[in-house]
């Protein structure tokens, strides 16, 4: 699934708001109330919204080469089968720019709890 991170501010949803999922105090996953497409998710406090390339009105202004990516993640997850078939950086888990505001987001979240 291609996944891209965006400032909130610079970000709106055009057709209606998401329905969300909390999967902890910190966590939520976004999706379509109507079909349960997944949208994407949000970390509670983050400036920034994780968004599916797929739901996008124009996904094509978003190949794999723009800012937004940090290449592939959790690459050591992949289905066998999957061909990675770009010279874009691979990472058996996440990408080294997110792990630093990951652990700052899971410290907030255990604050909340
Ligand atoms: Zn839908």
């Amino acid at each position: 699934m291609a996944l891209l991170m965006v400032p909130h501010a610079g970000f709106r949803f055009t057709r209606g708001e998401p329905a969300r999922y909390a999967t902890t105090a910190a966590l939520s996953y976004l999706f379509c109330s109507n079909c349960g497409s997944s949208i994407g998710s949000e970390y509670v406090g983050d400036e920034n919204i994780i968004v599916t390339i797929g739901t996008l009105d124009h996904p094509e202004d978003w190949p794999l080469n723009q800012e937004g990516w940090f290449g592939h993640v959790y690459v050591a997850n992949k289905i066998p089968w999957e061909i990675i078939g770009d010279n874009l950086p691979k990472h058996d888990q996440e990408a080294p720019e997110l792990e630093e505001k990951m652990l700052a987001i899971q410290r907030r979240a255990e604050e909340m709890n």
